[in-house]
C-alpha cells in the first residue's frame, strides 16, 4: 500500500533521513521504533507532504503521491500528529467535523461521527466544549477521532502514548487494535517500544535518520540488541 523508497530528507544543511526505505501492506499496523531525534516524525511529515525531500520517492498504491498535504489526505492517509495539534478555540464536535473537511458524502459523514462517539464515548459526552479546554488524553482520543472522520484508508501515527498516564496509554493502544478491525492501515511511530512491538506486525529500528533494523515485531521484541537499546534491562516497562 505505501512504499518508501530511498528518503532523504533535511533541514537546510542538517540531514534528518539519510535513505529510508520501508513498506507497509494493506491491513498492517506496522511501527517504527526510535529514540529522540531518531527522524520519526521527518518521516511521517514527509509521507504526509508537509516536508519535501531532498531525494527518494513515496508511492502509494503504486503510484507517487502529489507533494501536497490536502491531496494526499484526499488519496486516503491521514496524519494523527505528535502533540495532537487540535483547535483551542472550537468545539471538540467542530474539530471532527474539520476531519471530514474535504469529503462531501454528507450522509456517510454523519455516520462516522455516529461511529466515533462509538468508539470514545468520553468524546460524545464532551462534544460542545472547547476542545482546548480538553484532558491531554481526551485531545489524543480527539486528535484519533478526526482522523477518523477524513475516512482515509491508511493512517499516520505519531507517538500517540506520549506524555499519558499507564492505563490511557493502554486504552490508546487499545483503539489502534480497534482501527485495525475497520480495516485500517497503521504505520504508528512510537518511543515507548514495548507497547509498540507488542501490538504491531512488523517494525522498523530508526536511528539517526538510518533504518539499522527491520522485521516482524515479534522478533525484534526478542532481540537482545533492541532489547538492550529500547526496552530496558527488564525486556519490559515501555518508555
Ligand atoms: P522525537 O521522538 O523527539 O519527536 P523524532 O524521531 O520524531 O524525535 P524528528 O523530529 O524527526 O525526530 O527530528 C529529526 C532531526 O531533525 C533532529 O535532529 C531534529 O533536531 C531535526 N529537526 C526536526 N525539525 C527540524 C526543523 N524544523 N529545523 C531544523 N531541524 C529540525
Amino acid at each position: 500500500m505505501l512504499e518508501v523508497k530511498n528518503l532523504h530528507v533535511a533541514y537546510g544543511g542538517i540531514r534528518a533521513l539519510k535513505g529510508i526505505s520501508l513498506s507497509v501492506q494493506k491491513g498492517e499496523i506496522v511501527t517504527i521504533i526510535g529514540a529522540n531525534g531518531a527522524g520519526k516524525s521527518t518521516l511521517l511529515n514527509t509521507i504526509s507532504g508537509f516536508l519535501k525531500p531532498v531525494r527518494g520517492s513515496v508511492l502509494y498504491n503504486g503510484k507517487s503521491l502529489p507533494r501536497r498535504p490536502d491531496l494526499i489526505v484526499k488519496s486516503g492517509i491521514c496524519h494523527v500528529p505528535e502533540g495532537r495539534l487540535v483547535f483551542a478555540n472550537l468545539s471538540l464536535e467542530d474539530n471532527l467535523l474539520l476531519g471530514a473537511y474535504l469529503r462531501n458524502d454528507r450522509k456517510a459523514v454523519q455516520a462516522d461521527l455516529k461511529k466515533v462517539y462509538q468508539i470514545f464515548p468520553r468524546l460524545k459526552e464532551r462534544r460542545t466544549q472547547r476542545a482546548g479546554t480538553l484532558s491531554g488524553g481526551e485531545q489524543q482520543m480527539l486528535a484519533m477521532g478526526r482522523a477518523l472522520m477524513t475516512n482515509g484508508e491508511l493512517m499516520l501515527m505519531d507517538e500517540p502514548s506520549l506524555g499519558l498516564a499507564p492505563l490511557l496509554v493502554q486504552t490508546v493502544f487499545g483503539i489502534i487494535e480497534q482501527f485495525r478491525g475497520l480495516g485500517k492501515t497503521i504505520l504508528l511511530v512510537e518511543q515507548n517500544a514495548f507497547k509498540a512491538l507488542q501490538l504491531a506486525d512488523r517494525a522498523y529500528i530508526l536511528e539517526q535518520g538510518r533504518i539499522v533494523k527491520e522485521g516482524p515485531a515479534r522478533d525484534l521484541a526478542r532481540d537482545p540488541a533492541v532489547k538492550a537499546a529500547y526496552l530496558g534491562s527488564r525486556g519490559g516497562g515501555g518508555g
